[in-house]
C-alpha cells in the first residue's frame, strides 16, 4: 500500500471563473524549478492522489484572533491558514467526501485558550486523526509551555504530530522554530507521541537524522526534496550513511509536489553522480520508503 503522508487540503472545492491565483507577485516561491501552483480544486486534488492507496490531509491553523504573534499568515500560496475551525472544517468536509482514500489531519494553535477543547472537537466531531503543526509558520515556541499542553493532550489521545520543519520562504515564520534540534527534547519528554518532520527538516537534514536515529517513534518524510538534485541525493546518502532509510515515510507535500513525480524521481536520485566516485544510494533501499506500513507506524491503521 502506498500511503502519501504529507498533503494540504485544496482551498476550491470546484473551480470559480476568476478566482485569484494563489501567486501573489512579489512572493517568493515554494519550488526553484516552476512557479506555485494556483488554487487547487477538490476535482484536482482527488485525481492526483490516485496514484497512491491513501493520503493524510491537512490545512495549517492561524493564531487566535487578537494574539500578539499573529503576523498575518504565510503568504505561500500552496499552504492553507486560517482560523482553526475553518481549517479543520475545510479538512473534514473533503475527507467526508472521500472517507476510503484520505485521512485527515487538524491543525491547532497552543496559544488558543481553547486548544484542547477544539482537539477534542475536531477528534470526536470531525473524525480527524492526527494533528499538523507549523511552529514557525504558527509563530510558536515548540518547545514552550503551551505547545507541551498540546503535545501531553494529543499523547493520552494517540494523535500523531506532523510538524513541519526546515527552511521557509515566509519571511515573518522563524527559522529557528522549525529547527529539528527542538525535536530531541520534545522526544525525550513525550515518548509515546507519534511525531513526522517533513522534508527531512530541508537544508538541516543531518540534524534530522540525528534525531530520527534515536527515537523510535520519530519519523521523516521525504517530501519536496526530490526537485533539488544535490539536496535530494545528499539527504538520502546521509540517511543511508547513518542507517535511518527504514524511519523514512513517502510523501508529496502536494500541491507543491504530486506522489507520482515524487516515486518517479526516485530511481533517478543516482543520474548527478555520472563521472564522478561519489557512493550511490541504494535504490532497492530507497523504494521501500515507498511501501512503508505508514499508517501502522502513525497508530492510524
Ligand atoms: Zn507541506
Amino acid at each position: 500500500m502506498i500511503v502519501d503522508v504529507h498533503t494540504h487540503t485544496p482551498r476550491l472545492r470546484r473551480a470559480t471563473v476568476g478566482a485569484a491565483p494563489a501567486a501573489e507577485a512579489g512572493r517568493a516561491a515554494m519550488r526553484p524549478d516552476r512557479p506555485d501552483p494556483a488554487n487547487v480544486t477538490w476535482d484536482e486534488y482527488i485525481a492526483t492522489m490516485a496514484y497512491v492507496d491513501r493520503a493524510c490531509v491537512f490545512n495549517i491553523a492561524a493564531p487566535p484572533a487578537g494574539d500578539p504573534g499573529d503576523a498575518g499568515g504565510p503568504a505561500a500560496g500552496a499552504v492553507s491558514f486560517g482560523p482553526t475551525r475553518e481549517v479543520n472544517n475545510q479538512t473534514a468536509a473533503l475527507v467526508r467526501a472521500y472517507p476510503d482514500k484520505l485521512i485527515g489531519f487538524m491543525s491547532v494553535h497552543p496559544r488558543d485558550p481553547q486548544v484542547l477543547e477544539e482537539m477534542e472537537w475536531a477528534a470526536r466531531d470531525l473524525g480527524l486523526r492526527g494533528i499538523k503543526l507549523g511552529p514557525n509558520y504558527q509563530n510558536f515556541d515548540p518547545l514552550g509551555e503551551a505547545a507541551c499542553r498540546l503535545y501531553t493532550r494529543a499523547q493520552e489521545m494517540g494523535l500523531p504530530i506532523l510538524f513541519h520543519q526546515g527552511t521557509s520562504p515566509v519571511r515573518f515564520a522563524d527559522l529557528d522554530y522549525a529547527h529539528p534540534r527542538h525535536i530531541d527534547r520534545l522526544a525525550t519528554r513525550f515518548p509515546e507521541l507519534r511525531i513526522v518532520l517533513a522534508h527531512l527538516a530541508h537544508p538541516w537534514q543531518a540534524d534530522c537524522i540525528a534525531v530520527i536515529r534515536k527515537h523510535p517513534h520519530v519519523w521523516a518524510d521525504i517530501s519536496a526534496l526530490h526537485y533539488r538534485p544535490w539536496s535530494y541525493y545528499t539527504s538520502l546518502r546521509l540517511a543511508t550513511e547513518w542507517s535511518v532509510l527504514h524511519k523514512l515515510l513517502f510523501g508529496s507535500d502536494f500541491p507543491v509536489a504530486t506522489p507520482q513525480e515524487t516515486a518517479e524521481a526516485m530511481p533517478h536520485i543516482n543520474d548527478i553522480l555520472e563521472g564522478t566516485k561519489l557512493p550511490p544510494v541504494p535504490i532497492d533501499e530507497l523504494h521501500k520508503v515507498l511501501e512503508r506500513d505508514t499508517l501502522g507506524i502513525l497508530g492510524l491503521a
